[in-house]
């Protein structure tokens, strides 16, 4: 594809996050011929598609990478890894919207965590899921903390990030136990089967038998057969990866965590868990307390509760979310989805758009990610036909502007020349014995540092 001429209906989109949703604009746009600028928090593309997803998924993470180096090698695509937008940080939302350009996509991920507010959650040992996952996909800021896990483990949650993170503590890091603590049923358990194969072999079936025994009675009080759910979950235990390590993996259901119960050092001790029974809600069952306490002793605590975005990126916010247009009226009522909205004033942020995690938290995989940006970049064309078109001059004149607040900023941004040195850099390095399977700097700063050592020694600019 060539760049684009004066000619054409052109327009200039700033994309910010190059996850799957973010990735998934950029090429829709710049197939229809538009100029498109990303900027990435993190120096490398990807998102969780590079930092969430197990790394032992290599096939999956290998062609998600292929297809974004595909797009961001187009020469109407600017990739600008290493920019931070938000309040406070490289440049903020204000900034970009008076650069001049069309319109601006927010594809930020969901970067804040939940929690459940429960007290001593901020003991030595209580960690967040995503922080977790980020440390041993080797995230620069989370790759080279500690995170100290103890012998025995307890996840809040029974989702997939569940499983991902206790395949990492089966596997690699071979614990003692891991314990997934759940406030309803084994039910309403909501990871996928075939993930749990990753686990299923260290599974204690004994101890799984025993603690359906336990919750017979409250499970039979609503309705349900406990016989045919520990079926169902136990016929999901076939093909499973071989067992590798003694770690036990069991799960505690009927569970609420209550308090995080710490040692003189503020080190977690156990968990204080209510017990709870289900209640019908609607066609699901809600859990509710019994008010019967008891301590669960463990190490360490991972929430694997959600997400939720992240509030300083300097959008409107409001309970977890960005929040967008509420009309859903209009040409085509879709529209409003995607519609970055101020509430204040009551009127929509014009040109300010939100896709996939941004717009909805821990919504989905990498495919629905992928369709919510396509689903956004075809209301964001719509919009674009009533906005007026760019000349290369000014499309020009708007990439001189944005590279000179950067560098005012001191901002050492990585484009798509650098990410190719860098991976040149890594593969030298050859591969490794842990879960990454492949070499991966986890600081910012040696990444920049050997980007432009090596560029300097071919003579080619750093930074652009
Ligand atoms: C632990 C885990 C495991 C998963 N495993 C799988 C799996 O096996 N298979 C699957 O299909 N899906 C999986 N998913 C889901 C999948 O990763 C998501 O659906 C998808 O990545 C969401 O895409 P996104 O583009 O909305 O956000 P993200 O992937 O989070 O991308 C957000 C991007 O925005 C950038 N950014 C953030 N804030 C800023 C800022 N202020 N300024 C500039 N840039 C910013 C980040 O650097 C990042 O590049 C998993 C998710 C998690 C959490």
């Amino acid at each position: 594809m060539g760049s684009v001429t004066g000619s054409q209906r052109t327009h200039l989109i700033i994309v910010i996050g190059a996850g799957p949703a973010g990735m998934a604009v950029a090429n829709l746009l710049s197939k229809a011929g538009h100029e498109v600028v990303i900027l990435n928090r993190d120096i490398k593309f990807g998102g969780l598609a590079e930092y969430g997803i197990f790394p032992s998924k290599l096939k999956l993470r290998g062609g998600l990478r292929k297809s974004y180096w595909d797009i961001l090698e187009r020469p109407n695509v600017h990739y600008f890894g290493n920019v931070t937008v938000g309040t406070d940080k490289d440049i903020t939302v204000n900034e970009l919207r008076n650069l001049g350009i069309s319109a601006l996509v927010f594809a930020t991920g969901a970067q804040g965590t939940k929690t459940i507010g429960v007290e001593g959650d901020s003991a030595i040992g209580v960690y967040h899921a995503k922080d977790v996952v980020y440390h041993f996909n080797r995230l620069p800021g989370f790759g080279e903390q500690p995170f100290e896990m103890g012998r025995r483990v307890a996840i809040i949650g029974v989702g997939d990030v569940m499983v991902d993170i206790s395949h990492w503590l089966v596997r690699f890091k071979q614990v003692d136990e891991v314990t997934a603590i759940a406030r309803r049923g084994p039910a309403e358990r909501k990871y996928n089967p075939k993930e749990i194969r990753a686990i299923c072999a260290n599974i204690d079936q004994q101890a799984l038998a025993k603690e359906f025994a336990r919750i017979r009675p409250r499970l039979e009080a609503v309705g349900q057969n406990p016989d045919e759910i520990l079926k169902g979950m136990t016929d999901e235990f076939t093909k499973c990866e071989p067992r590798v390590s003694q770690t036990r993996m069991g799960f505690r259901f009927l569970a609420s965590p209550r308090r995080v119960l710490t040692d003189g050092q503020n080190r977690v001790r156990a968990l204080e868990i209510e017990e709870t029974k289900l209640e019908p809600k609607g066609q699901d069952f809600a859990a509710v307390g019994l008010k019967q306490f008891y301590e669960f002793p463990c190490d360490s605590v991972v929430f694997a509760v959600g997400d939720r975005v992240d509030e300083t990126v300097g959008l409107p916010y409001k309970n977890g979310v960005f929040v967008t247009n509420p009309a859903l009226t209009g040409n085509d009522p879709d529209d409003a989805l995607f519609q970055a909205y101020d509430e204040a004033s009551g009127k929509v942020i014009e040109g300010v758009f939100l896709t996939g995690w941004a717009r909805k938290a821990s919504e989905g995989l990498v495919g629905i990610a992928k369709r919510d940006g396509e689903w956004c970049t075809e209301v964001l064309l719509r919009y674009l036909e009533s906005q007026p078109v760019r000349e290369r001059a000014e499309i020009d004149a708007v990439l001189y502007r944005l590279r000179a607040l950067l560098t005012e900023r001191r901002r050492q941004t990585m484009d798509i020349e650098s990410l190719r040195v860098l991976e040149a850099i890594e593969k030298e390095q050859g591969g490794t014995q842990d879960c990454i399977g492949e070499f991966k700097f986890s600081s910012n700063e040696k990444m920049v540092e050997l980007i432009q050592r090596r560029r300097a020694s071919s003579s080619a600019p750093a930074t652009r």
